[in-house]
């Protein structure tokens, strides 16, 4: 008998779930999780969010300024 430990992940943009095989997501998200504290209208709330790759892309359009991108160089080592 296969038993999730986790429940699954759903994107809030688009409601799609995240496929996972073998307790590894098999694509990237954003999880966003803010704690908001006393100078907002949601204090004491710890809200979450999770966009799939294409909901990312079609709310970060929406922004005024695009979201501040560094590329990261992927080192590996071998041996
Ligand atoms: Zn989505």
């Amino acid at each position: 008998m296969r038993r999730e430990t986790e429940k699954s992940l759903l994107c809030n943009g688009c409601g799609r779930k995240l496929i996972r095989e073998n307790r590894i997501y098999r694509e990237d998200f954003v999880d966003l999780r803010k704690k908001w504290g006393y100078f907002s209208r949601k204090d004491t709330q710890n809200h979450r969010l999770i966009l799939c790759e294409d909901c990312y892309d079609r709310l970060t359009g929406l922004l005024v300024l695009p979201p501040q991108i560094e590329e990261e160089t992927e080192l590996l080592s071998i041996g």
